[in-house]
């Protein structure tokens, strides 16, 4: 826990989608699709550029937790996109998946 992460306070008091096993989901503030969520480890870790810092068993986890999560929100088309660093459009230093979907995201040019 970092004091002064908003993903991490969003861990601890967010409104949870999903939540299990060290990770939770939780909707997108600024939604870019129709469903938007975000998939965070409830254990701070800065980027993606930082996975080796899960073990091989919490990296299998956070898989599955994404697919699980999509299935959840009612998707089985969909688009998983991370964001790494700040030229790759990082703007949250908390590790965090994007799920994308809804109806339409191809022809919303999204
Ligand atoms: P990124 O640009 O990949 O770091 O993504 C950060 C995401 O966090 C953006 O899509 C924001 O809309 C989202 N976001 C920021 N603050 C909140 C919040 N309080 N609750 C939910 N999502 C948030
Ligand atoms: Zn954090």
């Amino acid at each position: 826990m970092e004091p002064d992460c908003l993903f991490c306070r969003l861990v601890r008091d967010g409104d949870h989608v999903h939540a299990a096993d060290g990770f939770v989901a939780v909707e997108d503030i600024n939604p870019q699709a129709p469903v938007h969520v975000l998939v965070l480890p409830e254990r701070h870790v800065d980027t993606f550029r930082d996975v080796s810092e899960f073990s091989d068993q919490e990296a299998k986890r956070m898989l599955e937790f994404v697919a699980e999560t999509a299935e959840k929100v009612g998707l089985t088309d969909y688009r998983v996109v991370v964001n790494v660093g700040e030229g790759g459009g990082q703007t949250v230093f908390h590790l965090h998946w994007h799920i994308l979907g809804g109806r339409n995201l191809e022809e919303r040019g999204l």
